[in-house]
């Protein structure tokens, strides 16, 4: 029977801290948050591995790394408000919780709304609010948002969701084609958008209006 707390700890050590995740508020959340409990008991020992792990209807629980990267990379510093789009396992949503005030999370698929909801309330992530919709279009009601995360790969950068992003807000977003993408972070600032290239990546499609079609 493996350790999940010593794989959970060894994933930081191993794989997270070597690559340049070093914000430690980050790696506090990544060694905190039981990651195997998103996925189905027969994955769990997959949990902790360097890749990414299938949450069933043909989508993934993201790498640990890119999880890392991509919270990272949003700056959650004080009490911000955060809007994720694609919510598949629940994972990312959860790491989110740990930092930041209120995160709210929109997944296409009936399904995995209603897995990640139960997890949430197991694991007591009461400021975490969902959705079933197409997450392309964003959140207008709530709107804005200090930081938007994007964990489906999008031909381009949905225009409503740049449109939600408060002012110094910002945005990570693989953008690119079906197979392979640029993770990008865009920041708001006073003159428009700045736009910045984190590196390669490959995530499953974005699908919906502002997205691929199917
Ligand atoms: N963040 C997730 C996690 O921690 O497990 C991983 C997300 S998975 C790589 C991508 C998810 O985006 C899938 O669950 C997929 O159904 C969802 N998705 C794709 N297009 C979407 C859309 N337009 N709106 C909301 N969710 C979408």
């Amino acid at each position: 029977m493996i350790d999940l707390n010593k794989a959970r700890e060894n994933m930081v050590r191993d794989q997270l801290m070597p690559r340049g995740i070093n914000d430690p508020r980050v790696l506090a959340a990544m060694r905190k948050v039981p990651r195997h409990r998103f996925m189905e008991e027969a994955l769990w020992g997959e949990a902790y591995g360097d890749y990414p792990v299938p949450i069933g209807e043909r989508q993934t629980i993201s790498q640990p790394y890119i999880v890392a990267l991509m919270t990272q990379a949003l700056e959650l510093k004080g009490q911000k408000k955060v809007l994720e789009i694609g919510t598949g396992s629940g994972y990312q949503a959860a790491i989110l919780a740990e930092l930041s005030r209120k995160v709210y999370s929109i997944e296409r698929i009936r399904s995995l709304f209603l897995r990640a909801r139960k997890i949430f309330d197991e694991l007591k992530y009461f400021n975490i609010v969902l959705k079933v919709y197409d997450g392309t279009l964003g959140w207008p009601e709530e709107s804005p948002f200090d930081a938007i995360i994007v964990t489906a790969a999008s031909p381009d950068i949905p225009a409503p969701l740049l449109e939600q992003l408060a002012p110094k807000g910002r945005m990570v977003i693989p953008v690119g084609d079906r197979y392979s993408q640029t993770l990008k972070k865009i920041t708001r600032t006073d003159e428009g958008f700045e736009e910045e290239d984190l590196g390669g990546v490959r995530f499953v499609s974005l699908i919906g209006e502002h997205g691929w079609k199917d």
